[in-house]
């Protein structure tokens, strides 16, 4: 059974590849740079080049991504929380909610210099609705360097509470301490 499912599967995804429209090369790409997609895998540009674009479509957000001829078969084995394919060649016809927040790892994010410093990928992701979508962004897309930004963060909060305690320990000591006459 789970032989045919699979073969039913490919089949569709034959389908949606035959079915795929162009998309334009990404703009401003130059030969032998290496894009981020924004699943975290990487792509070598001047490796790919020639394969062509296609727009793929998040079948629940209707979110249209561009993606490279050589990739689309992997893109469109991707199942998502209900085990279907999450991704489609076939425009669903609705759009997420698109805002103007930036990813984390955009340059223009606040703390991208220093993100940049700590060798965390650059993302372009400029149209993200709110900054919770901002975070869920963060942890599906860039899950490793997430893991990083909160464990630091976590640390820089336990470091903040120890300089609060020492302060406070200080304040009632000193308070603690007879008059000086
Ligand atoms: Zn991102």
């Amino acid at each position: 059974m789970a032989e045919v499912a699979e073969k039913e599967k490919e089949l569709i995804i034959e389908q949606m590849v035959q079915v795929a429209e162009d998309a334009p090369e990404p703009g401003g790409v130059t030969k032998g740079q290496v894009l981020m997609e924004e699943d975290g895998s990487k792509t070598d540009v001047s490796t790919v080049e020639s394969a062509g674009w296609t727009w793929v479509y998040d079948k629940d957000t209707g979110d249209q991504s561009k993606c490279n001829m050589n990739m689309l078969r992997a893109q469109l084995r991707k199942v998502g929380k209900d085990g279907k394919p999450q991704f489609t060649t076939v425009d669903p016809g609705f759009r997420p909610v698109k805002g103007d927040c930036l990813c984390m790892l955009h340059p223009g994010a606040e703390n991208y210099e220093k993100y940049h410093k700590m060798g965390f990928p650059t993302c372009m992701k400029a149209n993200i609705a709110n900054e919770m979508e901002v975070e869920e962004h963060m942890r599906k897309k860039h899950k490793a360097t997430w893991n990083i930004i909160e464990k630091q963060k976590e640390k820089e909060e336990r470091e903040a509470d120890r300089e609060l305690q020492r302060e406070m320990i200080a304040s009632i000591a000193g308070k603690a301490k007879p008059a000086e006459e």
